[in-house]
């Protein structure tokens, strides 16, 4: 299973506190964990960043999930935005994942209906 590209030492910046001392966890194939994820995890914070997350297809009806949508991670009350929806297997797709930092959005092009 080589691909030929080995572009993977390439450092994550934390998006959630900028810090760099990051460590990432590749999905599956090296992994000495079958990991069905990727993410990484910032040693300064504590927190936990997805950027890939494998779904079922059940898992993408029930979620609704789809390209420039919302996913939530609940535990650690994270914000993604979808920005691809990928099919890889008979029933498995992976959602590509960027963080929405707070501070950074102000969101104030919603209102779209003044009353
Ligand atoms: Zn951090």
């Amino acid at each position: 299973m080589s691909e030929g590209h080995n572009s993977t030492s390439e450092q994550r910046v934390c998006p959630w506190c900028g810090s760099a001392n990051t460590r990432l966890v590749q999905r599956g194939f090296t992994g000495p964990t079958d990991e069905r994820d990727q993410y990484f995890t910032c040693a300064s914070c504590g927190q936990l960043t997805y950027e890939l997350v494998s779904r079922t297809v059940r898992d993408m009806r029930l979620g609704q999930y789809r390209a420039r949508g919302t996913y939530r991670d609940s535990v650690r009350q994270t914000k993604y935005q979808i920005t691809r929806v990928l099919k890889v297997g008979n029933n498995e797709y992976l959602l590509y994942l960027k963080p929405i930092v707070r501070d950074q959005a102000p969101a104030a092009n919603h209102r779209a209906n003044p009353t």
